[in-house]
């Protein structure tokens, strides 16, 4: 069934998705406070509009948005739940805190409105191939309705629970992802200070027991995985900030829910600082040369294929 959907947020993640609903023959009205963000989004098909009239014209608002000081900034004092029509179906696609998620649906639910939180795992080439993985809390009735446009957007669409649940499933897969990336990268060091080659290290672990995304995707070294980020000087892929910004929600989490976790933690600390300093524009896989010590003169040696 076609659908009318407004897309507010046309940022590197949110500007792919919208073309690609109108790849799938929707109609998206399509709104960012960037107007150079529009304008690259109506070269795909989306048609140009002011967020409070095209939620007001769509069946669906799908929001991509930085974090959900935003999104309920949006949802409220910038009026879009008052514009749109009873009955409208909110879905937040931002990765935001839980709490926040929940007081997203419950302002939706106030105004008269249904809502969803439904973050996604995949970074912009998923998002420009439509292979994203979405993971969506909130009603059943609701994931139906919106399931067929998260497919045309993605690969996987999982129902993850009530209101919330979605926004859980992701800050626990990036604290996967966080702490993996420091254990793989952990290892590449160590190894340079073995005197193992970083091929040999990948051919053994990327087939054995260390197997895992940051390893056999994300390959934090040059070399072993020619699309990683650490061939091309570390441009993002996932930047280093959004990934210290999952983290600290992963942290505030377990703060709240008293849970021991000392790695995501450690994890969540670690990313910060990164974040802060030399990882500000870069991929989060180049945390391996904060670990390293001194990237430049091992990027030397590894680019003529032997390791320190
Ligand atoms: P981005 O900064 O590129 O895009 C966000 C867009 O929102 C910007 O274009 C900005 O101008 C717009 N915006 C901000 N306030 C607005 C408002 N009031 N009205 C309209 N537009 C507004 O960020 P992104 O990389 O596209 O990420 C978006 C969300 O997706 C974040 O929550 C991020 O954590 C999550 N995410 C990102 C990735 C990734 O790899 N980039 C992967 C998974 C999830």
């Amino acid at each position: 069934m076609t659908r009318t959907v407004a897309f507010v947020g046309l940022g590197r993640m949110g500007g792919p998705m919208a073309a690609n609903l109108v790849g799938a023959g929707h109609r998206v009205l399509g709104y960012d406070v960037v107007p150079e963000a529009v304008a690259a989004a109506a070269a795909s098909g989306v048609e140009p509009a002011a967020s409070a009239t095209a939620a007001a014209e769509a069946d669906v608002v799908i929001t991509m948005l930085p974090d959900g000081r935003h999104v309920l900034d949006l949802y409220g004092e910038r009026g879009l739940l008052a514009a749109a029509r009873p009955g409208t179906l909110f879905v937040d696609c931002s990765t935001i805190d839980v709490a926040d998620a929940r007081a997203a649906h419950e302002a939706a639910r106030a105004a008269g409105h249904r809502a969803l939180d439904v973050p996604v795992s995949g970074g912009v080439t998923g998002a420009e191939a439509g292979t994203l993985t979405f993971m969506a809390g909130g009603g059943a009735e609701e994931f139906a309705e919106a399931e067929p446009l998260l497919s045309a957007m993605g690969r996987k669409v999982v129902h993850c629970g009530a209101a919330g649940a979605g926004q859980a499933a992701k800050i626990c897969n990036n604290m996967i992802l966080g702490i993996s990336m420091i254990g793989v990268s952990e290892a590449f060091v160590l190894a340079e200070s073995l005197g193992l080659d970083h091929q040999a290290l990948y051919d053994v672990a990327s087939t054995a027991s260390g197997q895992c995304w940051a390893l056999t995707v994300n390959c934090p070294v040059p070399g072993p995985v020619p699309g990683s980020p650490a061939n091309r000087d570390y441009r993002p892929g996932f930047a280093a900030p959004l990934m210290a910004k999952d983290l600290n929600l992963a942290a505030d989490a377990l703060r709240a829910g008293g849970v021991d976790a000392q790695l995501g933690l450690k994890a969540a600390e670690l990313y910060a600082a990164f974040a802060e300093g030399d990882g500000a524009g870069l991929d989060f896989s180049a945390i391996v040369r904060t670990i390293r010590g001194s990237g430049a003169a091992t990027e030397h040696t590894t680019k003529d294929g032997t390791n320190p």
